[in-house]
């Protein structure tokens, strides 16, 4: 069954390979393979763009620029929503390639691209609500007005661990605002980007508004961040190249959004809900099989309520299917490269070594490859690695705390900022300690947040800006002071 639904797949339209520049497909002699990782087989090679092809699409982006800034709000808007109704209507297949290039099980895959979706239905409306600002004046003869106006040419960068959603996060505001904009995508997971490059095309996106560069990191990524011709750059992925490439940018003082690295504590009250902190710490650890940067990191359990919770978790996390994520049922695939299963090992090593003990999981599956046993961790420590470090794959480490304060102090110790939860009943205590976390993101009783409306990124070392919501398309404008003297007043 799955040998069939690949040899239909390659034959899809969205199934292309090579880069996506000018409103034109370029084929390159230099490519990279990319594999399947629940089996390891290259399904793939994909042109492999460098320093050349990353300066011809910004050169096409800044062609398409005056063009697309200049279309009516409402032109913009109609576009976006055509390109929304086309992922909306592919939305299997595109699921399916992103199954394939990037191991999540199918159902959550096809969850990815719907979620990614509604930020071109959101995006489309805002394009139509950039409104400006008139200004009490300081002068009888003068006017004074602030205009809102695209950025100009945007570069993206994209990580794998949300090969779709990732993009229309900043695809839609940018093309909302009027900009265009050159992407690389993460070289183990083009096939989706260029997926949706497809349906841009068929969606009417004009030659040059969107294109698309996978290839070498290092050259690509390098043009992106000092061409002056970019005057933004939006960036999702680790704190360490998320830095570098704040530091590269510096030297054309571009702006900047990044969506970086996160260690986010879970915090489980005497007074939760039982069943609600277990399901909810199970939907942010093991989503994506624990590789999203909002995932649970560390889970602090309060004295009374911390055995029952171990005992629970434990059950849940036991129970669930484990494998090929275009098998029904399996709810956690394989993890992405080998790199990601050493670095679990390392984590759980560190772990049992100063401690720790293990409820289940602990270690490599039995289907091999990248496939790693959904693990929990009790009697874990602060000092620990699995606590300072972002583990990024599914061990859900488990902490005993004492009290509000106590909780409070473990959940910010972190240079990180971009999501916390807490489990309590006790709406007092949702104020003080919501207001109290250093994050960008609190879910209240709840390991699910994410929405389109609704602002997302972080404090601290986990970014600057924020995606989605009204602050979304605020990234994309620039804004112009304009003040109009020599206005004679009424009969002189
Ligand atoms: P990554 O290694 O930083 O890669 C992200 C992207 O940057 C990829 O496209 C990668 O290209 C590119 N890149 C790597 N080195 C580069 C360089 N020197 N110059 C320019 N570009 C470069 O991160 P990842 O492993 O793919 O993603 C996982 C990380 O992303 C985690 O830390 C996670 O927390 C974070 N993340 C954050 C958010 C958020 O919204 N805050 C969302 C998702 C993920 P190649 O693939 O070609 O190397």
């Amino acid at each position: 069954m799955q040998a069939d639904h690949f040899a239909s797949i390659i034959t899809s339209p969205l199934w292309r390979t090579d880069l996506y520049v000018g409103g034109a497909w370029v084929a390159l002699e230099r490519r990279f393979p990319v594999d399947n990782p629940a089996t390891g087989t290259v399904i793939a090679q994909v042109a492999s763009g460098g320093t050349a092809e990353a300066q011809a699409a910004i050169a096409a982006a800044q062609a398409a620029l005056p063009a697309w800034a200049a279309r009516p709000a409402k032109e913009r808007a109609a576009i976006l929503r055509r390109w929304h109704d086309m992922v909306v209507a592919n939305a299997d297949e595109l699921a399916l390639i992103l199954t394939l290039e990037q191991g999540k099980p199918l159902a959550e895959a096809k969850g990815e691209i719907l979620y990614g979706a509604a930020f071109f239905d959101w995006f489309a409306d805002e394009a139509r609500r950039i409104y400006g600002d008139v200004i009490p004046t300081y002068a009888a003869d003068r006017r004074l007005i602030a205009l809102r106006q695209p950025i100009g040419v945007c570069a993206a960068i994209t990580p794998w661990n949300f090969p779709m959603a990732m993009i229309p996060r900043k695809a839609a505001p940018a093309l909302a605002a009027g900009c265009t904009m050159v992407l690389k995508p993460a070289s183990a997971t083009p096939l989706s980007a260029l997926a949706l490059a497809a349906l841009a095309e068929q969606a009417g996106v004009p030659a040059g508004v969107f294109n698309v560069v996978p290839g070498s990191a290092r050259e690509v990524g390098d043009v992106l961040a000092t061409d002056p011709r970019v005057k933004k750059l939006t960036f999702t992925g680790s704190t360490e190249v998320g830095r570098a490439l704040m530091a590269r940018a510096s030297g054309t003082i571009k702006k900047l959004s990044l969506e970086l690295g996160g260690n986010a504590p879970v915090l489980v009250f005497d007074d939760a809900d039982l069943d609600a902190a277990v399901a909810g710490t199970i939907a942010t650890k093991f989503r994506n099989m624990g590789q999203t940067c909002v995932c649970a990191n560390r889970i602090y359990v309060e004295d009374g309520i911390h055995d029952r919770f171990v005992a629970a978790l434990g059950v849940a996390v036991a129970a669930m299917k484990q494998g090929d994520g275009q098998e029904p049922g399996v709810v956690q695939g394989p993890l992405i490269d080998m790199a990601a299963v050493a670095k679990c090992e390392a984590h759980i090593a560190d772990a049992l070594a100063g401690g720790a003990r293990v409820v289940t999981g602990g270690g490599r599956h039995a289907l091999g490859g990248r496939f790693f046993q959904p693990t929990v961790l009790a009697d874990c420590t602060q000092e620990m690695a699995i606590a300072r470090e972002e583990t990024f794959g599914p061990v859900a480490p488990i902490f005993r705390f004492k009290g509000e304060a106590d909780a409070i102090r473990l959940a910010n110790d972190t240079e990180y900022g971009l999501a916390a939860y807490l489990f309590t009943t006790d709406h007092a205590r949702i104020w003080r300690v919501g207001e109290a976390l250093e994050f960008g993101i609190v879910g209240v009783n709840t390991g699910a947040t994410s929405y389109e409306g609704a602002p997302f990124g972080g404090w601290k070392e986990s970014g600057v800006g924020r995606e989605g919501g009204r602050d979304g398309i605020t990234e994309f404008l620039e804004t112009k002071y304009m003040c109009i003297a020599g206005i004679s007043p009424l009969g002189s």
